[in-house]
């Protein structure tokens, strides 16, 4: 064939590497990116992005990408036609459920993929084989959050845009590593506590750039944030300064709310956090003295055993003292991955359909059949949790996951993959051969962001578009072609020829999204849902009340959840996040040769007292153990963290992984797993 010439072309795309939703131009020459460039009309970020979103590109042309679909043979795999897979799909998935029933099977979407690949992940599940069992990966990070907000205030997204909190009085961080989790987002709120006076205070046990940077940084005991928040809405509550006009006007539950603040006293707080009564003091008094709060916070206080709890205590303290529905006030639980905003609100929940709608609703399931023409299942499914579970039992026979390294980010991973191994029949779709992939018996090859089209929703609840700049690698095909060729051979009848058609059925079903259609998204514009059938958006929430039938808030009275008892030989508690460069497992950034090389590993953080105590250096080689498991890492000694604090980042594709010492216990309101609930013991292996 004659060589095409190949010009350089310039193409807009959505980073995928944090919910911040930063958007970009890229520049290429046939498959080589020249540059990514960002421009002044992007909405989230403007002319910024951080070091993912500027160099974290070459995994897309990397050797190893998946080219072709892969069956198992015995212990093997052998590369195969897509019709000899998807044949193979359809006989086996047809099998189990004639068998076991529709239950005996379970999907799990990404949050990495597109709203519409996550709505036709959901519509495959229960409108084609009949089952409510379909989550996605926000169970692993902000689902507590999303239903501290139902809980309150109705809508489970950000009250705001991310340039709103550049306009509020004070910024209050509770477990969240914004500067290296949310990095463009960081850079407004460090712009505005430099340049415009903005108070800034950061609760975490790891003192992290934006606690160098607070006003005030307190570090709580491990899983207790949710004491201290109490006692400073009690505090300001008995000060009489809550804001008794919104409460009368716009929220429900006071009196029985305040009554279950009881026992949260400044006392009873500092004795259970180990923060100083008059620290706390001065935190109320700081809320009491700003005209607008926002509170930013993410899986710091979401992956405990009261995560849910905690997310509700703290939009309970902003309804306390009014700050919802006015710019720069509100909550901004900060989203992980680009997607995990836009998986939940397409559907992918074993108890939601698009546009959080309930399953057991009699109404909202006959909207579905109409629309899709089918009998829908009526009782929830199993969350991705459980499904572990269901495996294990015998109950779960066949699985279907794109886009998740599930061996390796669930919790007490030794567990899940074991579970794994007990499926009848495990598809896994990538763009790599993940570790997940290792236990399938068909892997499909997917399609990045980069090489097909769609949409995402960032952190605050925005739609953008991206655009294809590249055709799929080898024979890989973007996820929502591969699930509509796999529920045409179940029987179903799917037409799409693009993304938008997708878009324009969920739009047609959904209230929240009626009026999103691709016309309104071309290029740089975007729309914040709600969206209404005309088109318009809503940037900022709760300026008419709440979606409530009377309108109004819901205080909603919490009770404190006790870290877990570890047996006194774990004497450390093991904390994790993320880093900077990396990007959760690290499937794409260890790939990137951009990035890799720069840090190409993790490390332990030990505190400069554990270091002395235990003869440790920078380079020493320790085993961590937890009652679950064990991993053999080197340490680094820094003072970003105290005492017997240790910090592991969670990207490791090797065997560091800290997945393997993790249990299986979970916030009890969402089964979300409780990471950051972890004893350790460390012994030394080998002095550098
Ligand atoms: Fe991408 Fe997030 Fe960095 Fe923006 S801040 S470039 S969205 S990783």
């Amino acid at each position: 064939a004659a060589m095409r010439e190949e010009r350089i072309k310039k193409t807009k795309t959505v980073c995928t590497y944090c919910g911040v939703g930063c958007s970009f131009d890229i520049w290429t020459k046939g498959r080589k990116i020249l540059k990514v460039e960002p421009t002044v009309e992007a909405p989230a970020n403007g002319i910024s992005t951080c070091v993912k979103g500027k160099f974290g590109w070459d995994f897309v042309n990397s050797e190893e990408r998946l080219k072709k679909p892969l069956i198992r043979d015995g212990n093997v795999f052998r590369e195969a036609e897509w019709d000899e897979a998807l044949t193979l799909i359809a006989e086996r998935l047809t099998a189990i459920k004639n068998e076991f029933g529709p239950d005996a099977l379970g999907f799990i979407s990404s949050s990495k993929c597109t709203n519409e690949e996550s709505y036709l992940m959901q519509k495959l599940a229960r409108g084609v084989v009949g089952t409510n069992n379909i989550d996605n990966c926000s169970r692993y990070c902000q689902t507590p959050a999303t239903v501290g907000l139902f809980r309150t205030v109705g809508y489970g997204g950000d009250s705001g845009s991310i340039t709103d909190i550049e306009q509020s009085d004070m910024v209050l961080i509770v477990g969240s590593n914004t500067a290296e989790s949310h990095p463009v987002l960081a850079t407004r709120v460090k712009r505005s506590h430099k340049l415009k006076g903005q108070k800034l205070v950061v609760a975490d046990l790891r003192k992290h750039e934006m606690a160098q940077r607070a006003d005030v940084y307190i570090k709580p005991k491990p899983a207790s944030d949710l004491v201290w928040l109490s006692a400073v809405t009690k505090y300001i509550i008995d000060q009489g300064w809550a804001d008794e006009t919104f409460i009368a006007s716009k929220v429900n539950g006071f009196d029985e709310y305040y009554k279950s603040l009881e026992s949260y006293t400044l006392t009873f707080a500092e004795k259970e956090t180990g923060v100083s009564q008059e620290t706390l003091i001065k935190i109320a008094e700081m809320i009491h003295e700003s005209k607008s709060l926002v509170v930013l916070w993410a899986m710091g206080v979401t992956q405990q055993l009261g995560g849910s709890d905690t997310s509700t205590a703290i939009s309970n303290l902003l309804l306390v003292t009014g700050n919802y529905g006015r710019p720069g006030t509100g909550s901004y639980p900060l989203r992980g991955h680009n997607n995990v905003q836009g998986a939940s609100d397409f559907g992918s929940m074993p108890d939601r359909l698009p546009g959080y709608e309930k399953v057991v609703d009699e109404q909202v399931r006959a909207k579905y059949e109409k629309g899709w023409g089918v009998k829908l299942p009526k009782h929830p499914g199993l969350n991705n949790h459980e499904m572990v579970d269901a495996m294990h039992d015998g109950k779960l026979k066949a699985l279907y996951l794109k886009g998740e390294e599930m061996a390796l980010v669930d919790s007490n991973i030794n567990y899940v993959q074991a579970g794994f191994e007990k499926l009848d029949f495990f598809i896994v779709q990538d763009i790599f051969f993940s570790k997940t992939a290792q236990y399938a018996d068909v892997v499909l090859p997917a399609a990045p962001s980069l090489e097909k089209e769609g949409t995402f929703t960032n952190t605050e609840r925005r739609i953008q578009r991206l655009y294809q700049v590249f055709e799929p690698l080898g024979e890989s095909k973007p996820d929502w072609q591969i699930m509509m060729e796999i529920a045409n051979r179940l029987g179903a009848n799917w037409k799409y020829e693009h993304p938008s058609d997708i878009m324009s059925e969920a739009a047609s079903l959904a209230a929240q999204f009626a009026g999103v259609r691709y016309e309104l998204l071309e290029g740089y514009n975007s729309l914040q849902w709600p969206v209404k059938e005309d088109g318009t958006d809503t940037p900022l929430l709760f300026t008419d009340g709440f979606p409530f039938p009377d309108g109004k808030a819901r205080l909603f009275p919490v009770q404190w959840t006790r870290p877990l008892e570890y047996d006194e030989q774990y004497d450390l508690h093991l904390n994790n996040g993320r880093l900077l460069e990396h990007f959760h497992e690290g499937n794409m950034t260890y790939r990137s040769e951009g990035i890799s090389s720069k840090t190409p590993s993790v490390f332990l953080e030990v505190s400069p007292e554990l270091a002395k105590e235990r003869k440790l250096v920078s380079g020493t080689l320790v085993r961590l153990t937890s009652p679950y498991g064990q991993v053999v890492v080197k340490c680094h000694v820094t003072d970003r963290v105290h005492g017997k604090e240790i910090y592991l980042p969670m990207n490791d594709v090797g065997d560091a992984t800290i997945n393997k010492l993790t249990s299986s216990y979970a916030d009890k309101d969402t089964d979300t797993p409780a990471y950051k609930d972890l004893m350790v013991k460390l012994e030394v292996l080998q002095e550098e």
